[in-house]
């Protein structure tokens, strides 16, 4: 019989949807996947040299030092530094995850006591949910509304979660919906995490991903920030790296020496090959990620554009490699994303799987090439559902 923790975890929303979307693919239908957020691009090539020639060096045979060598927290500390003005010591305010998804899990843990809250958004990654429910907590939802601007309103917020509530999830770029933060938000967010005790996590998971010119903020720039929250970073989407699962959490010192120690009992550190492969991703040329976001913007331009002309019209999303798309009307996210797989063969997320709040929507991923993207917009044009 499983403990009672592994009953309340809810199902892995991506482990399920892979099943189905394989499934099809089995079936051998030629199937547009855009439902997970894998991306398809490469690593960058100078990253993979660095990997094949550190995987020689017998330093990196031998069990890596606990938390990780300190030249790569020196070099997304020097990374930081660099993008958004942000100083951190390496040393304190740096922990090395692997992967964001670890440090996200285990935050609820490190910080979550039965009887308190989490605040989550909604719609939201669903790996926030999995450790609030370990740590046996309970979450309130903040609801991320479209008028809103997907940023959740801290005013709206019932008075008694926010009395309990010790940790808050906040992600921009965003997941599912593809909202970008402004300073104001985060400002306002600093100042009501201080009034009501909350810890900040900031998810930057898609912190490289900004279009039209626009360099998504970090949380850590904000004046404060670092006294109350930490900053989870990834390669995974910023350098085509979701496969090598790098991450850190930065900022805040007890945090950070907190998820450092949980760390220390189930891991070591990552091989110190991909360790040094990391540094070189973080300090080496740069023009890898501009190209990525060049990329994506390209397809959000063919895609959105392809849309249009089927009459399936949305704002065009401003950061993240996600376009949050309303369905139309008489289904249900998960019905027209049935439909879409059954009809069309393309693989999209029902939004109910990000929370209450994502009911209506589907979430295609840009994570395929602009032709393959004007094709499912074809195949769904022929569904004749739209204008
Ligand atoms: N946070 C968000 C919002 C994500 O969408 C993802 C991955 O899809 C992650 C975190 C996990 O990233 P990582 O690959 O660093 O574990």
């Amino acid at each position: 019989q499983p403990a009672l923790r592994m009953q309340t975890l809810p199902e892995q929303f991506f482990a399920t949807l892979v099943a189905k979307a394989n499934a099809r693919v089995a079936t051998g239908s030629d199937v547009i996947n855009l439902g997970q957020g894998n991306p398809d691009l490469p690593t960058p090539p100078h990253v993979v040299d660095r990997l094949k020639r550190a995987a020689e060096n017998p330093l990196y045979h031998k069990y890596p030092p606990f938390r990780g060598f300190p030249f790569l927290k020196e070099a997304v500390a020097k990374r930081y530094k660099e993008d958004y003005g942000v100083d951190l010591d390496p040393a304190t305010e740096v922990a090395i995850l692997f992967g964001g998804k670890t440090g996200l899990v285990e935050i609820s843990q490190c910080l979550l006591n039965p009887g308190d809250v989490c605040l989550v958004p909604d719609p939201g990654y669903p790996d926030y949910w999995s450790g609030v429910a370990l740590a046996g907590a309970e979450m309130a939802f903040m609801p991320l509304l479209a008028q809103n601007g997907f940023l959740p309103d801290y005013g709206a917020l019932p008075e008694d979660a926010v009395k309990r509530a010790k940790l808050m999830f906040l992600n921009y770029p965003n997941n599912p919906t593809s909202a970008v933060a402004t300073r104001e938000f985060y400002e306002e967010t600093v100042r009501f995490a201080e009034r009501n005790g909350v810890v900040v996590a900031s998810d930057f998971a898609y912190g490289a991903i900004g279009f039209d010119g626009q360099r998504p903020v970090s949380f850590l720039e904000t004046p404060g920030a670092k006294e109350i929250g930490v900053e989870f970073y990834t390669l995974s989407k910023s350098y085509n790296m979701a496969g090598w699962r790098v991450g850190f959490a930065l900022g805040k010192k007890q945090v950070v020496e907190l998820l450092n120690l949980i760390q220390d009992h189930y891991y070591c550190s990552l091989f110190g090959g991909i360790q040094e492969a990391a540094a070189e991703a973080l300090t080496g040329p740069q023009d890898a990620v501009a190209s990525l976001v060049h990329t994506y913007e390209r397809r959000r331009n063919a895609l959105y554009d392809a849309l249009a002309g089927i009459g399936w019209r949305a704002p065009k999303p401003p950061g993240s490699f996600f376009c949050w798309l309303p369905v139309p009307e008489g289904y249900t996210s998960v019905s027209f994303a049935d439909l879409l797989l059954e009809k069309a063969d393309i693989v999209v997320a029902p939004g109910i799987g990000f929370g209450e709040s994502g009911e209506g929507y589907v979430r295609l991923g840009l994570l395929a090439p602009e032709e393959r993207l004007r094709e499912a917009a074809e195949r769904i044009g022929r569904l004749g559902l739209f204008g």
